[in-house]
């Protein structure tokens, strides 16, 4: 059985191409939730996701800054330390020159007699106890050989011409003070750094050497009074080779400056302080180094990177775990937030989409108590309604109402020729039929019980109502529904119309009651045809 299209007015009438009710889709309640709650989870995890960003990008520039800080304070300390230990150095060699200048003078003021030597040698012996940097005091003549010294032990037959600064103060008639390598002392075996010059004879040739030795043990207890942690390293370099370094290596003493890219450094200027990876023990070091003003020789002090930066470290890991343990607690309860707003979503989604599914519930039972079920047509409860309704608008707007009652002709002997369910498709198109007959929105068409239908048509005279009437009339012949019974040999309908302006006092069922005698009269006059009531002709 088709069902055919309602002809109830309803806000929520159903689609009137299928007469079906519009079904719900069944996804886009949950793609809406989707949408939304992803919108809210994407808005607050970028949220969370910069927060932590932040938080991360933040102590990253407090680390660097804290490190560039460090790195400063390390080199100011480093290049005073330098400065500091350069200057107690040039003290001490200025002291030594100071000495063999004297000396020197003395020899050089004369020839150099016995006489002379013996009155030096306690001078010697006087100067090298006084001054603890020195370790003793050597005169040799042109060949080498011992002539006074500050020594306890005989001279004897000791012959220093194979020492590095004779051969050059031998082989340079510069006047200028010598400050040699590191070597061991023949006379103490102990690690010493020579000072030497060269003595002239009045025509100026080479008349022998005044040496001084300064004691490396002296210089290294001057070194180690100055802190600079397990790593670092205090050195005393000439422009050839290392002097002394704290920490003291016996391997490290003949160690030549090999024009390591770290020596050119050095050499490039006065002073500085530069990153570098140490020849000797291969530890990373922060260096300052500064030379001495009067001589050439230049103090490096360094310090260890990894442990000058340790408590940089400690204290930027320390920090870095608090901002950490913040994102997550960010990250955590960010989580947490967008679980919690994603289950109230769908709560609220959940509670909306119940009460959509129960309005519209509402709505298809209220409908379904309005049709008819047979036909589809508005039924007699619902007709009554409208009627009552309509009838107190154009009594109050003082415009006409119509009124046509059908009524199928010879319907029992239909029954009877072509069953009971053959009257009810029968019926079905009539139906169909009547509803192509009424034009306007307004109009209704209704099952007023059995095989009798009714037409309401709001604003229409007794002409109009004939008009329709008729239409309707034309629409069943027009079926051809074959009828052995009927005159015609098909189903034909009779319609009695009644129309007028309700006046006060007047009633709905007046209208319908003259509708119905127009009906009986058009049963009379026939069947297949229309009565319009002789008072609304009026
Ligand atoms: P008339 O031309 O004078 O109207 O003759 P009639 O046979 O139509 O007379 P009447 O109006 O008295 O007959 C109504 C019949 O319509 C009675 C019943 O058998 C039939 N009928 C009423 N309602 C239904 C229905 O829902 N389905 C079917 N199949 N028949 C119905
Ligand atoms: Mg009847
Ligand atoms: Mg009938």
């Amino acid at each position: 059985m088709q069902k055919a299209s309602s002809p109830l007015p309803s806000q929520t009438d159903p689609d009137t191409s299928t007469g079906e009710w519009p079904a719900k889709d069944a996804n886009s309640f949950s793609r809406k939730t989707d949408t939304q709650s992803s919108r809210v989870i994407f808005g607050t995890t970028l949220f969370v996701v910069f927060v932590c960003v932040a938080l991360l990008a933040m102590n990253a520039w407090l680390v660097v800054r804290a490190r560039t800080a460090e790195n400063e304070q390390i080199a100011r300390a480093n290049t005073n330390l330098a400065r500091a230990v350069s200057q107690q150095i040039e003290s001490t060699v200025a002291l030594a020159e100071h000495i063999i200048s004297g000396i020197v003078f003395e020899l050089e003021r004369g020839d150099i007699t016995p006489e002379t030597l013996q009155r030096l040698q306690p001078v010697l012996v006087n100067h090298a106890a006084e001054v603890q940097a020195i370790k003793g005091l050597f005169i040799y003549d042109e060949q080498g050989r011992w002539l006074v010294h500050s020594e306890a032990s005989p001279a004897g037959t000791k012959n220093n011409s194979d020492r590095e600064y004779f051969i050059h103060h031998r082989n340079n008639p510069s006047a200028r003070t010598l400050i040699s390598g590191p070597i061991v002392s023949r006379s103490s075996g102990e690690w010493v750094i020579p000072v030497s010059r060269r003595i002239n004879d009045p025509e100026g040739n080479f008349a022998g050497v005044v040496l001084v030795t300064l004691s490396v043990k002296h210089l290294l207890s001057i070194l180690d009074r100055f802190q600079i942690g397990e790593q670092g390293a205090i050195a005393l370099f000439n422009a050839n080779q290392l002097l002394v370094r704290r920490p003291f290596r016996e391997a490290d003493m003949s160690r030549r400056n090999a024009g390591s890219a770290l020596q050119q450094q050095f050499q490039a200027s006065r002073s500085g302080t530069i990153e570098g990876r140490s020849t000797i023990d291969g530890v990373t070091r922060i260096i300052s180094f500064e030379h001495l003003l009067d001589y050439p020789l230049f103090v490096t002090v360094a310090v260890g990177k990894s442990e000058a930066l340790q408590e940089w470290k400690s204290a930027s890991i320390y920090q870095t775990s608090w901002v950490v343990l913040l994102c997550l607690i960010v990250a955590v309860s960010g989580r947490y937030l967008i679980r919690s707003m994603r289950r109230r979503l769908v709560a609220e989604l959940n509670l909306r989409s119940a009460r959509d599914a129960l309005t519209e519930a509402n709505e298809r039972l209220e409908h379904l108590a309005q049709e008819d079920g047979l036909t589809g047509l508005a039924n007699r409860r619902y007709f009554d309604a409208r009627l009552a309704i309509n009838f107190q608008q154009a009594l109050e707007s003082q415009t006409p109402l119509a009124v046509v009652m059908v009524d199928v002709d010879e319907f029992k002997k239909y029954n009877d020729l072509y069953g009971h369910l053959g009257g009810d498709d029968c019926l079905q198109r009539i139906a169909q039929a009547l509803r192509t007959a009424v034009l306007r929105s307004t109009d209704l068409v209704a099952r007023y019980g059995g095989e009798e239908m009714v037409l309401l048509l709001p604003g229409t005279d007794a002409d109009g109502a004939l008009e329709v009437a008729q239409r309707a009339r034309l629409a069943v012949v027009d079926l051809q529904i074959p009828h052995a019974a009927a005159v015609l040999g098909t189903v034909s309908i009779s319609l009695g119309a009644a129309a007028w302006v309700p006046q006060p006092g007047s009633t709905p069922f007046e209208l319908l009651k003259a509708a119905d005698e127009a009906l009986y009269r058009a049963k009379q006059g026939g069947r297949n045809t229309v009565r319009v009531h002789a008072a609304a002709l009026e």
